[in-house]
C-alpha cells in the first residue's frame, strides 16, 4: 500500500523524524481557520498518490488565510496524473536553505536494501541521475546488519552532506531507517529533505510504500486504507477476501491458483488479438481473480458477483484445475453460484474444467444445462470462445443476453 504524504508524515512523526504535520482538510472553506492557526502563511499541498504534484500545480503558497482558501479551492478537485484531489495538506511555509533527496528501498536483484541519496534534491531523482549521476549516492545495506551508527555515517559521507549538518543528518538517517524497518516498508522516500534557514533538517515531503504481507503485524495500518482512492470493485473483493485486480478488458477471468490465472490472462490476451473489441485493438482480460484452492459455491458466487459487477465485462472465462478441490465440487459450486446470483448472472460463461474427477464435473455442468454456460475442454479453445463471445456482444451494444 502506498501512503499519501500526510500519512507518511504521521509515521515520520511517530519515529521522531523531524516533520511539520499541519492540517488535512477536504473543504476549501476550512482552510481559513487552519491557516490562521498555523500562522497565516502556509503551503497548500494536494494529497494524491502521485509524484510531481509541484510541477502539476498541486503545491501552492498562500500569504494569508484568505489566499489559503483560494489555493485550496483551486487544488481540491484537480486531476493529477489521473488522481482526483479529495484532500489538501496545509503546513506552515518552510524557510528552505537547501533541498536533498533521501530514500531506503528493497534491492531485489541484490537481495539487500539500498539507500539512494543526493544533495541535489527537490527535483525527481531520475532527472538528477541522468543529468549528474555523480551527485547520486547509492549505499548497499546488509539486511542482517541494517543501518547502525557506522552505516549512517557512511551514507552521510557518500551523499556528501555539508559538514555542519553531518551529525544531525546521521541521526535523521537512523530514524528514517527505523521507519523503514519497524513499519515494514518497502520504500521510504523523502524528497525534499530540507535544510532550514536555522540549520536544522526537516522532511518536507514523504512517500512510504508499506509491505502488505506484513499487515498482520500492523493492525494500525488499516486506518491508512483510502477507500476513495481504491477501485470500488477491488475494495469489495478485498472485503470478501478475494485476490482481485481490475484490468482494462472485456473478458472476466476466474481461476484457481495464481499461476493458472496468470497463464489464463495470457491465453485470453492472445486469443483476443484476433477479435476487434470496442477500441478496435482486440478484446482483453478484464481482471485477475484467483479464487484459490477451495472453490466452494460461496466463493464462486462471490467471484462471479465481483466480475459481473464490472460493466466492461462482456463474457466470463472460468478456468479451474481440480486438485484438492475436485472438479465435481467446483462444478456444483458453479451451479449453486448461478442459483445464488439469479438475474445478476447475465453474461455468457465459458467454463473449462480439468484435473481431479473431471468427468463427473463435466457431467454435473451438462446436466444443469444452464443457458449462459458453455463448456470447452481445452484452455486455448475456451479462451478463444470467451474472446469471441466478448467481441460479439461488444459489437452489439444493445444485446443483453
Ligand atoms: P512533489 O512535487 O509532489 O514532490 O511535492 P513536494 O512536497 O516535494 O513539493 C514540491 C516543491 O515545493 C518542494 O521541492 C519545495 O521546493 C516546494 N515546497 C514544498 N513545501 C514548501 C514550503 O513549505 N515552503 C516552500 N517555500 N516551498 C515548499
Ligand atoms: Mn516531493
Amino acid at each position: 500500500m502506498d501512503l499519501m504524504e500526510y500519512q507518511a508524515k504521521e509515521l515520520f512523526a511517530k519515529h521522531d523524524v523531524p516533520v511539520t504535520l499541519g492540517a488535512v482538510l477536504e473543504n476549501a472553506e476550512d482552510a481559513r481557520a487552519a491557516a490562521d492557526k498555523l500562522g497565516g502563511r502556509v503551503v497548500v499541498k494536494a494529497q494524491v498518490k502521485a509524484g510531481g504534484r509541484g510541477k502539476a500545480g498541486g503545491v501552492k503558497l498562500a500569504e494569508n488565510p484568505d489566499e489559503a482558501v483560494a489555493r485550496a479551492g483551486e487544488i481540491l478537485g484537480m486531476d493529477i496524473k489521473g488522481h482526483t484531489v479529495h484532500r489538501v495538506l496545509l503546513a506552515p511555509t518552510a524557510d528552505i536553505a537547501d533541498e536533498y533527496y533521501f530514500s531506503f528501498l528493497v534491492d531485489r536483484a541484490a537481495r539487500q536494501f539500498l539507500c539512494i541519496a543526493s544533495i541535489e534534491g527537490g527535483i525527481e531523482i531520475e532527472e538528477v541521475a541522468q543529468a549528474n549521476p555523480d551527485a547520486v549516492a547509492k549505499v548497499a545495506i546488509d539486511p542482517l546488519v541494517g543501518v547502525d551508527e557506522a552505516k549512517a555515517r557512511e551514507i552521510v559521507a557518500a551523499t556528501r552532506f555539508p559538514a555542519e549538518i553531518a551529525d544531525e543528518a546521521a541521526v535523521v538517517v537512523g530514524k528514517l531507517w527505523n521507519v523503514f524497518v519497524e513499519e515494514d516498508a518497502s520504500l521510504v522516500e523523502v524528497n525534499p529533505l530540507v535544510r532550514l534557514g536555522d540549520g536544522h533538517l526537516e522532511a518536507l515531503d514523504g512517500k512510504i510504500t508499506l509491505d502488505d504481507n506484513a499487515d498482520f503485524r500492523h493492525p494500525e495500518h488499516a486506518a491508512f486504507q483510502d477507500r476513495a482512492d481504491t477501485d470500488a470493485l477491488e475494495a469489495d473483493a478485498q472485503a470478501k477476501g478475494l485476490n482481485y485486480v481490475k484490468l482494462d478488458g472485456e473478458v472476466g477471468i476466474i481461476g484457481n491458483g495464481a499461476g493458472l490465472v496468470m497463464s489464463t490472462l495470457d491465453v485470453v490476451a492472445y486469443a483476443g488479438e484476433a477479435r476487434p473489441g470496442p477500441d478496435g485493438t482486440g478484446v482483453k482480460p478484464a481482471n485477475f481473480l484467483d479464487i484459490g484452492g477451495g472453490a466452494s459455491a460461496e466463493v464462486m458466487a462471490d467471484g462471479l458477483h465481483i466480475v459481473l459487477g464490472d460493466p466492461q465485462v462482456k463474457s466470463v472465462f472460468v478456468n479451474v484445475f481440480g486438485g484438492i478441490t475436485a472438479c465435481d465440487a467446483v462444478a456444483n459450486g458453479i451451479v449453486h453460484a448461478l442459483q445464488l446470483l439469479g438475474d445478476e448472472a447475465n453474461k455468457p460463461l465459458v467454463v473449462r474444467l480439468d484435473g481431479n474427477n473431471v468427468e463427473e464435473g463435466r457431467r454435473i455442468l451438462s446436466d444443469a444445462d444452464h443457458p449462459l454456460v458453455t463448456m470447452v475442454d481445452t484452455m486455448d479453445g475456451a479462451a478463444a470462445r470467451a474472446a469471441e463471445l466478448a467481441a460479439l456482444s461488444s459489437s452489439e451494444p444493445g444485446r443483453t443476453d
